[in-house]
Formats: C-alpha cells, sequence, structure tokens
C-alpha cells in the first residue's frame, strides 16, 4: 500500500461492539488479570499497556500513523512540539557537547538552546542554512548533532537534507529535522537520511487549530532512548488530543494539496506587486534555494512570505487593514492567517539579529487556509492598497 493509503487504513484493533470509527482511551492506567501478566508487563517482557505516561492506545495509533507517512520505524508522542524538541536534546546530548544548528529557527527552540541547554553545559553554534561549506567548518570534535529546520521558519529557507545527512555520517553526528512546516506528505526526511525527524504536531497534523502535540521519529534503537526519558520525565501525549490528531492525519493529504495549491497562486500572484520588494515560497523560481526545494519536496506547502516596502510601520498597518485573514500567532489551519514577525514573535531582537535570521521589518508570513484562492487574494490585495510606501 502507498504510505497515504497505509496511514489512513493503520487503526486500533477493533472491540467487541465493531465500531466503524476509533473510540477514545480517556484512561491513565491499564489493568491487568493476575500478578503473572503485570510482572511481565513491567519486566518489559510483554507490551501491554500499564500507564498512560508509557503508552496508550489512541497515542499508539497517531504513532503508527505518523510512522507509516514519514517512513520510520519507531517514535514517541509528546504533549507539544517543544517537548518533542527538548526530549530529543535531553535524551542524546549529555555534558560537553555541542550542537549545530540552523541559525533561523523556532523561537522557542531559540530559547532552548541559548538560555537552557548552557545550564547543562552543552554548547551550540548557529550555521547560516543556505551555506553548505560552513555546516563542515563548523563541526568541532564535541559535536554531537545537527538540528534542522527545512523550510525554516519563519524565513522559509531551504536545507539540502541528502547533503546534511551524508555530512553527518561521515561524521558520526545526529542528524534531526523539524519536519513541521512541510508535513510527510511532501517531505520525508527519513529518506534523505534524517536519522530522527520531529514534528509539532499542533500546526498542519491537526490542521484545525484545536490541540497542542509533538512526535520524534526515527529508528528503533534511537526512539528507545526517546521513550525511557520521556516514560520517566513525563511529557506525554494527552489520549484526547491524540485521537483528535490521529483522526486529522486520515485528511492531511487533501488539505495539504489544497493548501499549497493555494499557496502557489497567492505567491504567483503577489510577486511583483508594486507595493512588495520580495515575495518568498519554495516553488517560485526566483526561491534561493529553489533547485533543493524541486528535489525534496513535492510541492512548496502552505506558507507564503512577503515583504512589504515600508518596514515596520507598513507591517501593523496591513495587519490593522486586513478584513478576513486571522491575526494570530498560530500557523497550519483551515482559515488563513496573517503574522508580521518584526512586531510580534521576533520583536526583542534586534535589526541586525532579525535580518541575520532573514526577517526584515516589512516581513509578512501567511499561513495559507482552505478558503477560496480569490478570497484570500482579494484580502490581501485590499490590504496592499492601505499601506502607504
Ligand atoms: C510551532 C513550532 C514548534 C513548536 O511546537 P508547539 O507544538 O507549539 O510546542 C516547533 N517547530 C516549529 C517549526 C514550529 O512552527
Amino acid at each position: 500500500m502507498h504510505p497515504i493509503s497505509k496511514a489512513i487504513r493503520t487503526q486500533i484493533d477493533r472491540t467487541n461492539e465493531m465500531e466503524h470509527s476509533q473510540p477514545m482511551f480517556l484512561t491513565s492506567s491499564f489493568c491487568f488479570d493476575n500478578a503473572e501478566e503485570m510482572r511481565a508487563a513491567f519486566a518489559d517482557e510483554t507490551d501491554d499497556n500499564i500507564y498512560s505516561r508509557f503508552s496508550n492506545p489512541n497515542v499508539q495509533e497517531f504513532v503508527d500513523r505518523m510512522c507509516a507517512l514519514e517512513g520510520t520505524e519507531a517514535g514517541f508522542a509528546t504533549a507539544s512540539g517543544m517537548s518533542a524538541i527538548f526530549a530529543s536534546f535531553m535524551t542524546f546530548l549529555k555534558q560537553g557537547d555541542h550542537l549545530l544548528s540552523c541559525r533561523s529557527i523556532f523561537g522557542s527552540t531559540h530559547t532552548v538552546i541559548t538560555k537552557y541547554l548552557p545550564k547543562y553545559g552543552i554548547s551550540h553554534s548557529y550555521v547560516d542554512a543556505g551555506d553548505m561549506a560552513a555546516w563542515e567548518e563548523a563541526i568541532r570534535p564535541e559535536t554531537r548533532m545537527i538540528y534542522v529546520e527545512t523550510p525554516t521558519n519563519p524565513a522559509l529557507e531551504i536545507i539540502d537534507m541528502e547533503t546534511l545527512s551524508s555530512l553527518a555520517k561521515k561524521h558520526g553526528l545526529i542528524l534531526v529535522v523539524d519536519n513541521c512546516f512541510a508535513t510527510p506528505v511532501i517531505q520525508r526526511p527519513a529518506d534523505f537520511g534524517a536519522d530522527l525527524v520531529i514534528h509539532s504536531a499542533t500546526k498542519w497534523l491537526d490542521g484545525q487549530g484545536r490541540v497542542l502535540g509533538g512526535v520524534v521519529l526515527g529508528k528503533k534503537e534511537l526512539i528507545k532512548d526517546v521513550y525511557l526519558f520521556c516514560r520517566s520525565t513525563g511529557p506525554s501525549l494527552s489520549p484526547f488530543n491524540a485521537w483528535l490528531l490521529s483522526k486529522s492525519l486520515e485528511t492531511l493529504d487533501v488539505r495539504m494539496e489544497r493548501h499549497a495549491s493555494n499557496a502557489f497562486y497567492l505567491a504567483q500572484q503577489l510577486e511583483g506587486h508594486a507595493r512588495l520588494s520580495l515575495v518568498k515560497y519554495p516553488q517560485l523560481p526566483s526561491h534561493p534555494q529553489y533547485a533543493i526545494a524541486q528535489k525534496q519536496m513535492s510541492n512548496g506547502g502552505g506558507i507564503v512570505c512577503f515583504e512589504l516596502k515600508g518596514g515596520i510601520d507598513a507591517g501593523r498597518n496591513f495587519l490593522n487593514a486586513l478584513r478576513m485573514l486571522s491575526l494570530s500567532a498560530n500557523l497550519g489551519d483551515t482559515r488563513s492567517i496573517a503574522s508580521h514577525p518584526a512586531s510580534t514573535t521576533h520583536a526583542k531582537l534586534t535589526e541586525a539579529e532579525r535580518a541575520a535570521v532573514g526577517i526584515s521589518a516589512g516581513l509578512i508570513r501567511i499561513s495559507v487556509g482552505l478558503e477560496r484562492k480569490e478570497d484570500i487574494l482579494q484580502d490581501i490585495l485590499q490590504a496592499l492598497e492601505k499601506v502607504s510606501t
């Protein structure tokens, strides 16, 4: 079966009720028929459920579906994308280790790397995503892990995963890819050699802006260690959230197809607009890493960025002029969302720090929803009319 069909048909075993849709297992613990079965479960001789901090049928179904989609052996689901990221750092890095990361990176991941990892004696270096020679130069004897997002949030830079994974293999490093922006229906990092694939399930995987969730996926032996760390420290995904997220995966492929075709249309229509200095989308030939995107992505995904002439004020005025698009920090919803990183998520950075991660004063990020493409475009065009240059 195709991975997408396999994911849709992967399901918790039917109960005696013969339900078609999966039931929800809202239970914190599980029972045993006798002392021997209980002993065996605790001794890891069986894989019976013990306690929902360790495992739960709904959570396992979500993980199994993600494994089918990403082409990985195993996974562990967490309460949010950030707990998935933090768990993979804590599982594989120790005092004295060094982490290499792309410079343009999700804000909270940046906070974990620069504020919390140093408390455990873990150092880091940032590398500019597009500069492949710089990655090898930045590797030190104590480097242990390479961590990247591709496309990056919010600058939409694309990193060549195949090249990076051969570098990681040559130096014995763990390559971790945050696949949040693309989702497995657009790119599968494990096919290009990534050791761990991470998701914030909160975004496109849920796709409807309802719940938080995260997942770490990869080879069995690596995930075993993530599981042991998480089962003791407790960032487990709620079975309710897992039930919602698992159901959402059945529509991921059709949703992403429409998000991406809407986004591509928007990018093409907006490119060259008099009030914009730049339109960025992985499928536009003008994108600096267009060739890499063509190689590793099946389409450009659901995020479009553009730069308003007129900087910070133009950004604020643009948001205020929108009628339909939501102003929200989230992305990956059925409804289109606009955000202005320079005045919100990245407001604490200096202009130079923002420039280094590809965020100009007038950068607008659009998470393209499932409304009709003409309606999304019209709202943006009428708002652009009201922004003075
Ligand atoms: C949102 C996001 C995260 C964090 O996920 P949460 O579910 O909000 O904890 C991590 N990486 C990227 C690229 C994101 O967009």
